[in-house]
């Protein structure tokens, strides 16, 4: 029989103590109970209150990973730059990586190059990707100086030899070598699992290319963590299928784009922007999208069509509503902006509205200019979570960060877009969209804390809704994260 061990002293759905074994829980109780009925258990005392875990409804296993190990530049000076550089240096051998700068702070970086040679080698990519920065040397080991890629362009300094500049086809040859020693995507998803349990997830819905799908399927076989993966559409071949990736992860689903963002203006609006001109584009042509999704739909493909602006929803919806049911509903990814009566529209089409409410602590100034005429309709939340449409909360993890505590924060605060009080959820509704909404996403149950049910807690002084993060996180029973002192053995 597999080792039980007890947590005692801490809530537990209406309870005082939990006894595990052999990945799920045994049984509930109070401590004398339940060391009573298990005399060969291992107790350990803890205080607080243990939540079912959550899930994260939208990320990117693999760049999440990819970003954790490098240093983030994004609106840091050059100062503060060159402290974060010279420090990851010190802990860093080989490639010192770096992502999020911008062009300014790239230039500047450029005119140090003593400040580049003692960071060697050394590979930043600016905020778009289409600039990155390396040390003289290393450009000068590929033989950049001597040989630009067509479509590229190499700096050059007063003293003709480069500044470490390389732009657009350039940079590659240099990110390829710099990914070299980078340990492999299985390992990048390793460090993004890790970081996902100390915020008290343990699973997750993740967008992926190929590369990550294979690397998300390795990874989740040998650690405790579920993976729901939606595939790039277009790299999707026309005999695929949907498949299981081991016993904790499957491929379910396939995502394309049907508009950009609203900080570039490039989301796809009914009427203009408030702000500036157009009202963006859709970013594919929707009618040679539609027989794409029919087919990958016929063979059990659950479609996610990512939409921001309104004109983007109600295309995403006129495509995927009639597609043929597959074993995970279909979905549409952000929806920032509706237009009235689409929340109805939705519920009738059994379509996932899947959110990242921790989009707002960079959208809110961009959404009261681009939508000041239209700010009833902006991140719905509310007004969705009313009509009754299936709701799943993510991060969009590395474009923000995967904390719950931060997700509950905005999905709590919504209402501060402005135009009325359609916005905000309350606390049970976000709180069901970080775990039964995302199984449901998914097209699994989701089961209630209580005897047979895996052991998938999280244990928090207070909880997330009060910007906790947790003490010790199981899943599957093991504790896959412990902060120090979260339990004495008793
Ligand atoms: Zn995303």
């Amino acid at each position: 029989m597999a080792q039980i061990v007890i947590y005692r002293g801490a809530e537990v759905a209406g309870k005082t103590a939990v006894a595990v074994s052999g990945g799920r829980i045994l049984a509930l109780g109070t401590g004398d109970e339940l060391i009573g009925a298990f005399p060969g258990a291992i107790v350990r005392q803890v205080s607080g209150s243990f939540r079912p875990a959550l899930l994260d409804g939208h990320l990117h296993l693999l760049a999440y990973g990819r970003a954790l190990g490098e240093v983030d530049l994004a609106r840091l000076d050059l100062a503060a730059a060159c402290a974060a550089l010279t420090a990851a240096r010190a802990r860093a051998s080989g490639w010192l990586r770096g992502r999020g700068a911008n062009a300014q702070l790239l230039r500047q970086l450029a005119a140090e190059p003593e400040l580049l040679r003692r960071l060697a080698p050394l590979r930043i990519w600016a905020h778009d990707l289409h600039t990155l920065l390396t040390d003289p040397e290393s450009a000068r080991a590929l033989g950049l100086d001597r040989h630009v890629p067509a479509g590229g362009a190499v700096e050059l300094g007063p003293d003709g030899l480069p500044t470490g500049l390389l732009r657009e086809t350039a940079a590659l040859p240099l990110a390829q070598a710099a990914e070299e020693d980078e340990g492999g995507a299985e390992a990048a998803v390793n460090r993004a699992i890790q970081a996902l349990w100390r915020h008290g997830i343990v699973g997750a819905v993740t967008f992926e290319t190929p590369e990550g799908v294979k690397a998300v399927g390795a990874a989740t076989g040998k650690l405790p963590f579920r993976a729901y993966v939606y595939e790039t559409g277009h790299d999707i071949g026309s005999g695929a299928r949907p498949h299981r990736m081991g016993h904790r992860s499957a491929l379910v689903g396939a995502k394309f784009f049907l508009d950009g963002t609203l900080g570039s203006r490039t989301a796809w609006l009914v009427a203009p922007y408030a702000d500036g001109p157009g009202r963006g584009l859709p970013r594919h042509d929707p009618e040679e999208l539609r027989s794409r999704m029919r087919s990958l739909a016929r063979r059990g493909f659950s479609v996610a069509v990512h939409a921001i602006g309104d004109a983007a929803a109600e295309a995403a919806l006129d495509l995927i509503g009639p597609l043929p049911a597959a074993d995970a509903p279909h979905r549409i990814e952000h929806l920032q902006l509706v237009r009235t009566g689409f929340a109805e529209r939705l519920r009738a089409t059994d379509v996932t509205a899947s959110i990242q409410p921790c989009h707002l602590a960079q959208d809110l100034e961009d959404a009261r200019r681009a939508w000041a005429d239209r700010l009833d309709r902006a991140y719905p939340y509310r007004e969705l979570a009313e009509a009754g449409v299936r709701i799943a909360l993510g991060s969009d993890a590395p474009v923000e960060d995967p904390s719950p505590a931060l997700g509950l924060h905005w999905a709590l605060r919504a209402d501060a877009v402005g135009g009325g009080r359609r916005h905000s959820l309350d606390l049970a509704q976000a709180l069901q969209g970080y775990r039964e909404g995302v199984y449901r996403s998914v097209g699994m149950r989701c089961e209630n804390v209580g005897p047979g049910a895996s052991a998938n807690l999280a244990l928090y002084a207070q909880g997330p809704e009060h910007g906790d993060g947790p003490v010790l996180v199981l899943s599957e029973g093991q504790e896959v994260f412990k902060a120090d002192g979260a339990y004495v053995e008793a």
